[in-house]
């Protein structure tokens, strides 16, 4: 079974993922634009049974758009997010696995409203986060 190891940039914080995600996507919605400082989020879910945390972790959090609670987890030292948890999914932030042959997303949301023009991504193009 393949393993996949994330962490913040300091190392104290580390998620431990087996097997194969739930989903990979990419989000442009603003708030994603802010926890990230980047022009969208790039993240993958995989069930909570197929992660193990490693580390503390600071909490933050947020009610999404369509209502949802995610909780974000950062490292108190160096500030990177590792982990944040929905419902049943812990979810990633890919940048944390820092690997370049990651697989790609496949959904694609905010695509049409929040989606900074000079952005091409090859997923499903869908209107809101779920
Ligand atoms: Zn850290
Ligand atoms: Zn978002």
């Amino acid at each position: 079974m393949v393993t996949r190891r994330a962490q913040c940039l300091c190392g104290q914080l580390s998620a431990v993922c087996s097997g194969e995600p739930v989903r990979i996507s990419v989000c442009h919605c603003l708030d994603c634009k802010r926890r990230t400082g980047s022009a969208f989020s790039y993240n993958v879910r995989f069930a909570q049974a197929d992660v193990s945390i490693e580390g503390r972790a600071k909490q933050f959090t947020r009610t999404g758009d369509e209502g949802g609670r995610v909780i974000y987890n950062f490292c108190p030292e160096c500030g990177a997010a590792v982990h944040y948890r929905i419902t049943g999914v812990i979810a990633i932030p890919v940048g944390a696995f820092a690997d370049p042959s990651f697989p790609p997303p496949f959904q694609s949301f905010y695509h049409e409203s929040r989606r900074c023009e000079w952005v091409e991504i090859n997923a499903e193009p869908l209107a809101t986060f779920d």
